[in-house]
């Protein structure tokens, strides 16, 4: 495993939470996400790499924006379980949105994202050996390290309960409800999510050339 990468001299400007999907801008050059609405104007410096080249796309993607607004109205309507498999079905996708990044900025091509995408399907692998193969540390540690110590146990046990109601379990039988505390925790989960997916791109994916990697 190659050693992590120092910490980089920039800051991550969070969007405002605000009951929505959070607005994100992404420079061209090298995949930095900031919130900072005046990001958005191309005549802006990239606080990473300095350039004010082409336009800035929006992250996350429509279709997530779409998924999102579903979640929030479902939760509105106290949709308890539909709330948590489609919060964490988001969850997994920023994930694999974050791990294809990822891979790009090891110079994967499409093709080669594409294989590894479709064959580790799986989210324990994907989090226990494709992450860390990409980031040089455990899912868990980079989380710690940019202040989300919970997240990734909160997440476990929230998947798990999803499975429990989705699945039957030899052992405990089926889960009958995910109730509202559930629902609220996906939640919470959710916003969470955005901006640690925005800062682990930003240490994991955005790349400023002064690497030499
Ligand atoms: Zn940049």
């Amino acid at each position: 495993m190659r050693r992590p990468r120092p910490p980089k001299k920039h800051k991550t400007v969070f969007a405002p939470v605000d009951g929505a999907a959070p607005e994100y801008f992404e420079c061209p050059a090298c995949g930095f996400l900031s919130g900072d609405p005046a990001f958005l104007s191309p005549d802006v410096h990239c606080p990473l790499c300095g350039q004010v080249a082409g336009e800035r796309r929006r992250w996350p993607a429509d279709r997530i924006r779409r998924l999102d607004e579903r979640i929030r109205r479902y939760q509105a309507d106290g949709e308890s379980e539909v709330v948590v498999i489609l919060a964490m079905t988001l969850l997994e996708t920023i994930l694999e949105d974050l791990l294809d990044r990822m891979l790009a900025a090891h110079g994967a091509d499409l093709k080669v994202r594409r294989m590894v995408m479709d064959t580790q399907r799986a989210i324990g692998i994907r989090l226990g050996k494709l992450f860390p193969a990409l980031a040089g540390e455990e899912f868990e540690e980079a989380a710690s390290e940019l202040g989300y110590a919970d997240f990734p146990k909160r997440w476990r046990r929230l998947r798990e309960a999803r499975n429990a109601f989705i699945h039957d379990s030899p052992f405990t039988g089926p889960q009958e409800h995910l109730d509202q505390r559930a629902a609220d925790e996906a939640m919470m989960l959710l916003d969470q999510a955005y901006r640690l997916f925005v800062l682990m791109n930003n240490r994991f994916v955005a790349d400023d050339g002064l690497h030499g990697e």
